[in-house]
């Protein structure tokens, strides 16, 4: 995950990485992480109201049909 596709936005936790949808590893619920920090949230309301994810689960890159799927790609930031 270094070319950032799923960028959503700039992280202000550590002001040093992009904040990017991934997916647990073990099901197929989305969420947020930061690249540098690897800060965790649920979702994009989360992300905004800085509240992070209480326990983190190990991610994976997320397939793109399940980002469609779950229609958060609307919250991708196209380069
Ligand atoms: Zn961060």
């Amino acid at each position: 995950m270094n070319n950032y596709e799923f960028k959503v936005k700039w992280c202000k936790a550590c002001n040093q990485g992009w904040v990017e949808i991934v997916k647990d590893k073990n099901n197929e619920k989305l969420l947020l992480r930061c690249s540098e920090c690897m800060s965790q949230w649920n979702n994009i309301e989360e992300l905004s109201s800085g509240i992070f994810k209480e326990d983190e689960v190990e991610v994976v890159k997320p397939e793109v049909e399940v980002i469609i799927k779950q229609g958060w790609v609307k919250y991708i930031i196209k380069n």
